[in-house]
């Protein structure tokens, strides 16, 4: 198998029959033997029903059906864990990642890259939050982490058969998978396209789900917020033994004192935020932590047509 294309699949009965017509539409000329990975990750419409139709039509489609909905980063994984292309190609099945690039991406990579990633130069029709927040959360992360993890960049991109066989060797239940892939290393490059619009359907992609991809890439591979929880403490300590200082020096050297309680519940109130954030911090980390601790497969698969020697969750 010369290359998987791995569609993880939420709610898209709009697009599967289109994406799947235009990625055969670039990927037969190019004259390799190639697999279509549906992931169906729990898709309350009629999505599944179609994935089926099309395995059922076309030889070189694969599904995955979840037990429920697990997640994008995870559904993903599943795929990659039971792709086995020498290339494997992750791709939205909003076609927001135009199948059109992939050909680029191959060549790309031919020329002797493990990934090449596909970089958004501009984002249509995206919401004005959506995009605010997506440039800060990754720009924050981009300081205060030792990996270099690109910005403006998802998951669209090609991996070589080295780097999934890199991935399925970190078994962290949070993922988040570009930062992973950017750990892995090797020679790595990019090519810059200009993002569309979602084709048809909803993004699945809540604010909620948003804020846990973010926060999972931040403690994955950050500890500056641990640290912070520190330096935070430290400094509030300082001002608060100066401001003890200046105190005792008022009422016992110049005599003159307001006995406020103004002042106190300040820094009562200063000091419990910055315990709460401090303990807050701890607990993002501690909760990842005891989800590793658990040590639960990461994904169910209620049903699919990949061959049982490949599928490890299938195996006793
Ligand atoms: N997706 C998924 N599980 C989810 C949410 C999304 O598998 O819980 C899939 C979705 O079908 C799509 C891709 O992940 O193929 C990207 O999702 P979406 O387009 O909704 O995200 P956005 O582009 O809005 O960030
Ligand atoms: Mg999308």
């Amino acid at each position: 198998m010369d290359l998987s294309i791995i569609i993880p699949i939420y709610n898209e009965e709009a697009n599967i029959p289109t994406l799947y017509q235009r990625l055969r539409g670039v990927i037969d000329p190019m004259g390799l033997r190639c697999e279509y990975i549906f992931i169906n990750d729990g898709s309350r419409d009629r999505s599944l029903e179609l994935i089926h139709a099309l395995a059922a039509q076309y030889a070189d489609v694969r599904y995955i059906n979840f037990s429920r909905n697990f997640g994008h980063q995870i559904a993903v994984t599943a795929g990659l864990d039971l792709s086995q292309g020498e290339a494997v190609v992750i791709i939205d099945a909003d076609l927001q990642d135009p199948p059109e690039l992939i050909p680029e991406l191959y060549q790309k990579m031919r020329e002797g890259y493990e990934v090449v990633y596909a970089k958004r130069r501009r984002r249509e029709g995206e919401s004005a939050m959506k995009l605010f927040t997506a440039k800060m959360f990754y720009r924050i992360l981009a300081n205060i982490t030792n990996v270099s993890i690109p910005v403006d960049t998802g998951d669209f991109r090609i991996i070589s058969r080295k780097v999934v066989e890199a991935l399925k060797l970190m078994p962290e239940q949070n993922k988040f998978l570009r930062g992973q892939i950017s750990w892995i290393g090797y020679r790595q490059s990019y090519i810059e396209y200009d993002r569309a619009q979602r084709a048809g359907g909803e993004t699945g992609y809540t604010y909620r789900k948003m804020f846990r991809l973010a926060i999972d890439g931040i403690t994955a591979f950050s500890d500056v917020p641990l640290k912070a929880a520190t330096i935070m403490g430290f400094t509030v300590s300082g001002i608060a033994f100066l401001v003890l200082l200046y105190t005792l020096y008022s009422r016992f050297i110049i005599k003159n004192y307001e006995p406020g309680w103004p002042s106190l519940m300040v820094s009562i109130l200063f000091l419990g935020g910055v315990q709460l954030i401090a303990v807050g911090v701890i607990g993002e980390y501690l909760a990842r932590l005891n989800n590793n601790v658990r040590r639960r497969p990461l994904y169910i698969i209620s049903d699919t047509n990949i061959p049982v020697e490949l599928n490890p969750q299938a195996l006793p």
